[in-house]
């Protein structure tokens, strides 16, 4: 007998984000900011962020980066080879051309 709810913790563990939630999340970003998800996935991800600071910052971040990068990308002021190693660090497409690096 019990009178446990279903109420989760209100802060998650402070510090590393390395919940399988987080490294699901941050895998999902990159998908997330292609808008090529569906709302299920889409409502997850923000639920998940409203929770979890870490990974909103990684986010934001994620975020802002490639929209410089696409603005960058249409004014051609990137250098190729710089593109190609941002994409490799993030392990991410960043100019939509298909391919990382
Ligand atoms: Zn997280």
């Amino acid at each position: 007998m019990s009178d446990h709810t279903d109420i989760q913790p209100p802060i998650q563990t402070a510090g590393a984000c390395d919940e399988p939630d987080c490294m699901q999340t941050l895998r999902d970003l990159d998908v997330f900011l292609d808008d090529e998800i569906t709302p299920e996935t889409r409502t997850s991800i923000r639920h998940h962020l409203d929770g979890c600071p870490d990974c909103e910052h990684a986010f934001d971040f994620h975020a802002e980066l490639k929209s410089v990068i696409q603005k960058k990308c249409l004014d051609e002021e990137m250098p190729a080879d710089l593109l190609t190693r941002i994409e490799q660090c993030f392990d991410t497409d960043l100019d939509g051309d298909g391919a990382v690096g």
